[in-house]
């Protein structure tokens, strides 16, 4: 028997095994991919931006010198409109903090997590395994297919991991709702001439955000959206062509663009499930909320949600409460979460309409508001600290210790 069994081993399965994992528990991991296997084709060459919360999160872990020495600090970030006045710059410094943020490959952070996952003889983790089915009595029961064998794993809670088009959420009845932004990202990562080294851009164009990301020396990741022809059209460009649009879109800030990396693109659809919740199921990561990428805020916010199971489950021994209570448990982390996540997926559709809509009286609003939040510091460091996953009020992970 398992205490939690996690369904989908990505960077969100990962975390959730580290931080719920205590001796006392037993943690198993159902991947489908073998160690190694890019877990999506291309986009896994993507990057992300991990906020103040997610830091203090793997500090606590005690995980953070491994993960800090593939990451990029951000210790400033400029926001600009394309072609209007309206810029605002928010500095780590004003917030006596050493970075904003930080930007990692997910392949490196995958990597850190799997390596810690690995030094915990209490995990588990069944790679090359297919979730097949879930049913809930007194315990839940997994089914997976492995090697081209069946499987059954029992486990008292189950952690539903596998993704914005996740079969066990679909397996347990839960509904999920499909928003179609009708724009596209491509992502690639590029190299600049003049790199302002700890410095991430946020560029809004009438076609979209375009966000260029520090990597370290001359690497930018850069995250742009497009409509979707546009998008089509630009992955059709050779290197030159595809190079000489993207530095008309973002300007000559870092100089001139010197080499591009392989470009990926995908639509760009918000997944919301309609419960996070269901007996000893509990969805989680893109199973649960797969958000626009305007904000950086999908990896971010379900480390939140994870740290919030942690502090309910920390003193809890699972083997001795009954199924009742577990579900119990469950809902009170479901009604815990709901509310941030809800004012997450506002944030970020806000950004969305603000700064994606090609009406002539929008560019004179977002000039202005990106005016307005330079001249109004209040009101900047709400955003800043919203931004920094600071504002939702803090529990023992997200106070950086266990
Ligand atoms: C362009 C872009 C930029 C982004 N930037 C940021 C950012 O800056 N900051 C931020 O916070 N977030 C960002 N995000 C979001 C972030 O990437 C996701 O929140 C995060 O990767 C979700 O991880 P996950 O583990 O929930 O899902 P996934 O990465 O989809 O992992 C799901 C796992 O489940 C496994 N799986 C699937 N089906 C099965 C099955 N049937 N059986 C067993 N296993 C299965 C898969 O193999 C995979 O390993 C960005 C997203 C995009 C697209």
């Amino acid at each position: 028997m398992q205490d939690v069994a996690i369904i989908g081993g990505g960077l969100v399965g990962l975390c959730a095994a580290l931080v719920l994992q205590h001796p006392q528990r037993r943690v198993a991991i159902i991947e489908a991919t073998e160690p190694g296997q890019p877990q999506q084709q291309g986009l896994n060459a993507r990057s992300l931006a991990l906020s103040a919360s997610s830091v203090q999160i793997f500090r606590a872990l005690g995980i953070w010198p491994q993960i800090e020495a593939s990451a990029a600090p951000i210790r400033h970030i400029h926001v600009s409109s394309r072609g209007r006045w309206g810029v605002t710059r928010l500095e780590a410094a004003d917030y006596d903090l050493d970075a904003l943020g930080y930007v990692i490959e997910n392949g490196a952070l995958s990597r850190c997590l799997r390596q810690a996952v690995e030094a915990c003889d209490n995990i588990n983790v069944e790679d090359g395994a297919e979730f097949e089915s879930i049913a809930q009595d007194e315990t839940v029961t997994v089914e997976y297919r492995q090697h081209q064998r069946e499987h059954r794993l029992e486990a008292r809670l189950a952690l539903i991991a596998d993704g914005a088009s996740s079969r066990a959420r679909e397996a347990l009845g839960v509904g999920h709702q499909c928003v179609d932004y009708g724009q596209s990202v491509v992502i690639c990562n590029a190299d600049f001439s003049a790199p302002k080294i700890d410095t991430a851009y946020e560029r809004f164009t009438p076609q979209g955000p375009l966000a260029m990301l520090p990597l370290g020396g001359k690497r930018y990741a850069c995250v742009w959206t497009l409509d979707p022809q546009q998008a089509a059209q630009v992955m059709t460009l050779a290197d030159p062509e595809f190079g000489a649009r993207l530095q008309d879109c973002f300007g000559f800030r870092l100089g001139l663009l010197e080499r591009i990396g392989a470009r990926f693109s995908a639509p760009i659809v918000r997944t919301s499930a309609e419960r996070l919740q269901q007996g000893r199921c509990l969805l989680v990561g893109n199973a649960a909320n797969a958000l626009h990428p305007v904000a950086g805020q999908s990896f971010n916010l379900s480390l939140r949600d994870i740290a919030c199971l942690y502090e309910l489950l920390i003193d809890q021994n699972l083997a001795s409460l009954d199924g009742d209570h577990i579900a119990s448990i469950a809902g009170e982390y479901e009604s815990l979460r709901a509310r941030e996540q809800r004012q997450v997926i506002r944030y970020g559709d806000g950004l969305v309409m603000l700064f994606s809509n090609e009406l002539p009286l929008f560019d004179h609003v977002r000039a202005a508001a990106l005016g307005m939040l330079d001249l109004l510091p209040a009101l900047k460091t709400q955003a800043a600290f919203a931004g920094m996953g600071l504002t939702f009020g803090g529990n023992r992970l997200l106070r950086g210790h266990l």
